[in-house]
């Protein structure tokens, strides 16, 4: 007999908080149990019960080429069979480097770590040391890891469950994070010239996709690079998700905002933990061995990790990859908003590059305030009707959602008819 979701579920509980290692997996916001995976291949996953599910989640974003990619498995099993971990430094390493810099070319330095927490607290303690300063700004539902610093008003999992502010932050630290309206120009401009001297950086996602999906205005981010420079402040784009996920410039090249520094994880590390914050050369010798500002990591720029984001990276290269990717995200945005017209469901959605929103409002939100206005019950709905019909959405309404150069016409048509029949009994 088979294991079940269930009987895993109840197991894991006894050993592991709440039975799973990063919250949003817990289904608690939707409810019910969440699904065991066992194997994935391409577009899809299959759980521990047998059932195969069209996986629109990607691991929150890092399997940009689908599971299982055989030139990503491949490189993995050649770079592990000649040693998983060193502890020096490697040819990869540099290799990553390299092209890290040259694809985006605000990069002068780069260093590699094993997660996005790790890029965005390290690149904040950079920012300070480099300024002198110690207040820092972000907005209100964007995401950036789980550093004390940025965990205030954030968004994903922290946000789903209501808590986006943790628990065990000293008032002290949280104190110097300063909490604005994503997409408020004025709200910027007052704090700046209220407090301008004193703000080391601003930490932002150019496209938040940690509140569902809101784009940022080129007006907000060019405001946001003007004030920066004005006041002599650091600017911090948080590219952990945009980044070779929106295009291959990501989302500074899309809009055209060159920042002081760059975070990175997810696609860059094809699957593998691995991620990165790098940026102005003069910012980044401020790191240690070269500078006082301290920042290190045993396994960082690990080669097995390397080996599966250069794989990657180099497939995202490809012409036209990007290009594809973003018509297979729009077929099925589009087509999820025609299917909900047509059942006359209040429904929205929109998508830059192989990232997407779905919205149970109107129209795409553009703030935070839209996008708590959005109906969770019919997103909850919708999320286990699709999840019977083997479609896997996020499990939050708060998250963003990711297709693969995996996907193709067949899973997307699959999906819509799915959404076909679940909009038609009125999710
Ligand atoms: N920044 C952004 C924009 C993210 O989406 C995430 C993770 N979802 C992080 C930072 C943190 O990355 P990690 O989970 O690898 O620590």
């Amino acid at each position: 007999m088979t294991i079940t979701n269930q009987q895993l579920f109840e197991r894991s509980r006894q050993y592991i908080p709440g039975g799973v290692n990063s919250p949003v997996r817990a289904f608690k916001s939707v409810g019910g149990t969440p699904i065991f995976f066992q194997r994935g291949q391409g577009a899809c996953f299959w759980d521990v019960e047998g059932k195969s599910y069209i996986d629109y989640v990607g691991s929150w974003g890092p399997l940009i080429l689908g599971h299982a990619h055989p030139d990503v498995v491949r490189a993995v099993q050649d770079a592990a069979s000649r040693g998983t971990s060193f502890g020096a430094p490697t040819a990869a390493e540099l290799e990553i480097a390299e092209l890290l810099c040259r694809l985006l070319p605000s990069l002068e330095l780069v260093r590699l770590v094993s997660s996005g927490t790790e890029a965005g607290m390290s690149a904040i303690r950079l920012a300070r040391g480099y300024t002198g300063r110690n207040r820092i700004i972000k907005f209100e539902g964007c995401y950036h890891g789980h550093d004390d610093a940025l965990l205030v008003k954030a968004g994903s999992g922290a946000l789903t469950f209501g808590h986006p502010s943790s628990a065990g932050v000293p008032a002290e630290t949280a104190g110097n994070t300063l909490v604005l309206n994503y997409n408020d120009v004025a709200g910027v401009e007052a704090t700046f010239s209220k407090l301008g001297s004193e703000i080391a950086a601003v930490i932002v996602e150019p496209v938040a996709g940690n509140m569902n999906l809101i784009k940022a205005t080129p007006q907000f981010l060019e405001t946001l690079r003007t004030l920066c420079t004005k006041h002599s402040s650091l600017l911090i784009l948080d590219e952990v998700m945009t980044g070779f996920r929106v295009g291959l410039e990501c989302a500074q090249g899309l809009y055209g905002i060159r920042p002081d520094l760059t975070i990175l994880g997810k696609v860059i590390g094809g699957g593998l933990p691995m991620a990165a914050f790098g940026g102005r050369r003069d910012v980044m010798e401020c790191l240690a061995p070269l500078g006082p500002v301290y920042q290190a990591g045993t396994l960082s720029g690990n080669p097995v990790a390397v080996a599966a984001g250069l794989e990657t990276l180099r497939q995202v290269q490809t012409p036209g990859f990007f290009d594809k990717l973003s018509m297979m995200t729009r077929k099925l945005t589009d087509g999820l908003t025609s299917v909900a017209i047509k059942n006359g469901v209040v429904f929205s959605a929109q998508a830059v590059g192989g990232m997407f929103g779905i919205y149970f409002r109107k129209t795409p939100p553009v703030s935070f305030t839209e996008i708590m206005e959005s109906d969770r019950d019919a997103f909850n709905r919708f999320f286990h009707t699709m999840l019977k019909e083997g479609i896997y959405f996020a499990p939050s309404a708060f998250e963003a959602g990711f297709v693969s150069a995996a996907h193709g016409d067949v899973e997307i048509d699959k999906t819509l008819e799915a959404a076909d029949r679940v909009f038609s009994q009125k999710a």
